[in-house]
């Protein structure tokens, strides 16, 4: 394994961030390679241990001459985010300067040819070099796993319609409970950017039996620990050689992948009409009828006539909720799998 730090300098002088790209060379330049990043909102950390713990897998399969496709991989893929902390508080989805989402409004490009993305140094502020140099790193690669989490989550995917069905390997190596499926457009998150080349090819030529360009949701911020580190790393591995980029006798994957595949438009996002406190009647995972009690928002604390109880607009399952229990009016609360269109589903990504 080779370790490149890449330097890129501050929007003002006297400072900097590190990225740290780890590399392997594969043997075979005919097998498909892979990109795997983590932590490109900064405090979501479940990938970050999955990839803390594969590492020493991958390093064992290098030495051991098993490394077929190159593999790259980005643990912490967004130091910007990494170091906000506000009020003692870590704050890593949104860029302080900007208040953007680090996961959207990458370059979308038409080919894979990079040449024409903001240099390292170019005029550009920190936010925009990195997403350019983030892309620059994942674009030559066949599969791009982009690792992220939910609030409180079950375990699922992002993945374009395009690449299904042959991303169901991967749900069935992670142990996915279901796949989001788009098809228009993620308002530029990281997977659009990585998909994106690849759509602009005719069908007949995108050879998505090697792709897999995906958002990985590794179930909630606070999933984080030695067990499911390992798991989700096995799981990693498991997928890496059922596509070839690791050789391992010792390792089989039966694809059998049964979980829903939602398009997003039949996604409820469930929201608060009024700010106050949650209390939530489900969980995630949860099977519910249409017009079960989902959430209360409690809105004059002592008062039940101020509580509001939403209920199920359709049939379905319970995919996320949110971990704080005080919200904004507007804001999201839950996701619920459903079987037909949402009354408010709206075009691009599901939340901000
Ligand atoms: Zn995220």
């Amino acid at each position: 394994m080779k370790t490149e730090t890449i330097q890129l300098a501050g929007d003002v002088p006297g400072n900097h961030i590190e990225l740290r790209v780890l590399r392997f060379a594969g043997k075979d330049e005919k097998a498909v390679s892979a990109y795997l990043q983590s932590s490109l909102h900064g405090s979501e950390l479940p990938g970050q241990a999955a990839l803390h713990f594969l590492l020493p897998m991958l390093e064992k399969a290098g030495r051991e001459g098993r490394i077929a496709g190159d593999i790259t991989i980005v643990p912490q893929a967004n130091p910007v985010g990494s170091a906000q902390w506000l009020s003692h508080q870590h704050l890593g989805r949104f860029e302080f300067f900007s208040s953007g989402n680090f996961n959207r409004s990458f370059p979308l490009l038409d080919t894979f040819d990079t040449s024409g993305l903001v240099p390292l140094d170019g005029p550009k502020s920190l936010a925009e070099r990195l997403k350019a140099q983030l892309l620059r790193l994942a674009l030559p690669h066949d599969i791009v796993l982009d690792l992220h989490c939910d609030d409180e989550s079950e375990n699922y995917l992002y993945i374009h319609q395009a690449f299904l069905p042959e991303m169901y390997d991967l749900a069935a190596a992670l142990g996915s409970t279901a796949i989001l499926s788009w098809n228009s457009t993620a308002d530029a998150a990281f997977e659009e950017a990585c998909a994106h080349p690849v759509l602009q090819l005719p069908e007949g030529k995108r050879d998505m039996t090697r792709r897999a360009v995906t958002t990985v949701e590794f179930r909630g911020l606070n999933d984080v620990d030695i067990a499911t580190g390992k798991a989700d790393a096995e799981g990693l591995y498991r997928f890496l050689v059922h596509r070839g980029v690791v050789s391992d006798p010792a390792v089989t994957l039966t694809v059998d992948f049964k979980g829903p595949v939602t398009p997003l438009e039949n996604v409820e996002m469930v929201r608060a009409p009024q700010g106050g406190m949650i209390l939530f009647h489900v969980n995630i995972g949860d099977e519910v009828a249409a017009g079960a009690k989902l959430v209360t928002v409690v809105t004059v604390p002592g008062d039940p006539s101020g509580d509001i109880t939403l209920t199920a607009p359709q049939a379905g399952r319970i995919l996320t909720r949110r971990s704080h229990r005080y919200t904004r009016r507007g804001d999201d609360l839950l996701k619920l799998l459903g079987s037909k269109r949402s009354e408010q589903a709206r075009p691009g990504s599901l939340e901000a």
